[in-house]
């Protein structure tokens, strides 16, 4: 008896739940008949603003160069012509895509294609590996967001002196200043919006044509307008924002990471607690961990977290609170390293491993196809050929007694000089073209051939013979394209 109840005493010491009455004040007190009184819930968070701390630290400065490098390529490579031709340009009107000296058509969309997909498979193998690295150090938004928070420091100063003139009343100072950053910043989306239709529009063009208003569609002030519109926004205004809100990427990334992927992380058990202290306390004899609630980590995080809370789906892996914690850790000669890149396992003491079926699985692909797209485009051949069989008459007889079929041949020279092309035809017993057979045709030309086809009706066999049509260069007989079609005739003579 004593055992049972010691028994139970002991289960009930073990399952006992600590329990909290959570019931709403407004429902408190209400029958269990008494319908609940409807709640409004908020789903609109205004957006507080963040006002960044810049820093300096070895992850700003690959992050300073990474991001001015490729802003200065986006304003940059569309001015570079090699043998007159830019160097990227997407002629759409002509629907050529000019590409680093190589011209693609709409029949090689399926190569365009597959360099997305390379992109989009490089993407997914840095990522199982270094987490978001695109966004911290690459991503579009996150380059033009750093370059206007970049001028606006320069205009507005520091973080605590931007907040101070924001509280402040309206003065001239004040309307001087903002107006000066609101200029610069429309000033690069003007030059961002412009460099983007100098990739569709020669820019070597579009800029004199512009200010001449001799530009030859008016959708390029369109479009001109629009990118300068929408980069003053998003890096402007809304900057984390677009990260938080409008990018599929950051919804998904997470998919991709594992327990060995490198993210910006907060070493919990080194430190907490955490608390403030003089630099001279012992972080051990005072029961405190190393971190010392200074909050610069969060002061200096461009999306506004804090990464002591562990990792958020709203954090873009650029380190800047890795530079802002070493420095205090420094202050304090503290060993750095607080905040980090670290992995899941690393934090748990355990052995992390780059090399891994995921990683190894995304770069196996990821060779096979860049192989696979360099090989096509290699031995890509810069010519097409299409038949297309006359559909007014089956056939015609000549004068020579000759039965002939009519064709009307679309050769496309998909290469950058003027080229000359025989035509010839095979497939029909004693069959020979009696119109022209070389063409020449400008570069990018689509030209338009009539051809016709004879043959004696003592050399037919049936009604109907495959046929195919051959296009030669006469330069390079290796550039050869061919194409299948039909001669019809009447039935054979017996
Ligand atoms: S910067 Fe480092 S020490 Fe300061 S609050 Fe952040 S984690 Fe703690
Ligand atoms: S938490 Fe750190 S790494 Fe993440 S976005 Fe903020 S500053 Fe960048």
């Amino acid at each position: 008896m004593s055992n049972n109840a010691s028994n139970s005493e002991n289960v009930s010491s073990v399952t006992k739940i600590p329990t909290q009455d959570i019931t709403d004040s407004n429902q408190a007190g209400l029958s269990a008949d008494t319908p609940p009184k409807p709640q409004t819930i908020e789903l609109y968070a205004s957006r507080k603003k963040i006002y960044v701390k810049e820093i300096q630290g070895f992850f700003q400065r690959i992050r300073s160069i990474s991001l001015w490098l490729l802003m200065g390529s986006y304003f940059l490579l569309c001015w570079i012509n090699v043998n007159g031709q830019p160097l990227i340009h997407f002629d759409l009107p002509e629907r050529k895509f000019h590409l680093f000296g190589t011209t693609f058509w709409p029949q090689d969309f399926i190569l365009l294609s597959w360099l997305l997909i390379i992109c989009a498979f490089g993407l997914f193998f840095i990522t199982t590996l270094f987490g978001r690295m695109w966004c911290g150090y690459t991503c579009p938004q996150t380059a033009w967001t750093f370059v206007f928070m970049w001028i606006e420091e320069r205009i507005e100063g520091s973080r605590n002196q931007r907040i101070k003139l924001d509280k402040a009343p309206n003065s001239t100072n004040k309307l001087l200043k903002k107006s000066l950053k609101h200029g610069a910043w429309l000033f690069v989306a003007l030059a961002t919006g412009l460099t983007f239709v100098g990739y569709f529009y020669p820019i070597r063009e579009l800029v004199p044509d512009l200010f001449t208003f001799t530009v030859s569609s008016g959708w390029a002030y369109f479009w001109i307008a629009f990118f300068t519109l929408a980069t003053y926004i998003n890096a402007g205004w809304m900057r984390e924002q677009v990260c938080l809100y409008m990018c599929p990427y950051a919804r998904f990334q997470s998919v991709m990471f594992d327990q060995d992927t490198l993210t910006v992380s907060y070493d919990y058990q080194r430190g907490e607690p955490r608390g403030k202290r003089k630099k001279s306390a012992d972080p051990v004899s005072s029961g405190l961990g190393h971190c010392v609630d200074c909050g610069m980590c969060v002061q200096v995080c461009p999306t506004g977290i804090d990464i002591r809370d562990g990792l958020q789906y709203e954090c873009i892996g650029c380190a800047l609170c890795v530079d802002a914690c070493d420095q205090i850790m420094d202050k304090m000669n503290y060993p750095r390293g607080l905040i980090s890149y670290a992995t899941e396992k690393a934090l748990e003491g355990s052995e992390s491993h780059l090399v891994r079926p995921k990683s190894i699985g995304y770069l196996t692909a990821l060779v096979l196809m860049v192989l696979a797209v360099v090989y096509s485009i290699a031995t890509r051949i810069p010519l097409e050929l299409d038949v297309i069989r006359d559909r007014g008459a089956l056939y015609y007889t000549t004068p020579k007694g000759f039965i002939e079929n009519t064709y009307t041949l679309k050769i496309v020279n998909m290469a950058d000089t003027l080229r000359e092309f025989d035509v010839t035809v095979e497939g029909l017993p004693g069959g020979f073209i009696s119109t022209t057979t070389r063409v020449t045709i400008q570069s990018g030309e689509v030209a338009s051939v009539p051809i016709s086809v004879e043959t004696d009706p003592a050399n037919l066999k049936s009604t109907s013979h495959e046929i195919t049509f051959y296009a030669t260069a006469v330069d390079n007989p290796d550039t050869v394209a061919d194409s299948d079609s039909r001669f019809l005739g009447p039935p054979p003579l017996l």
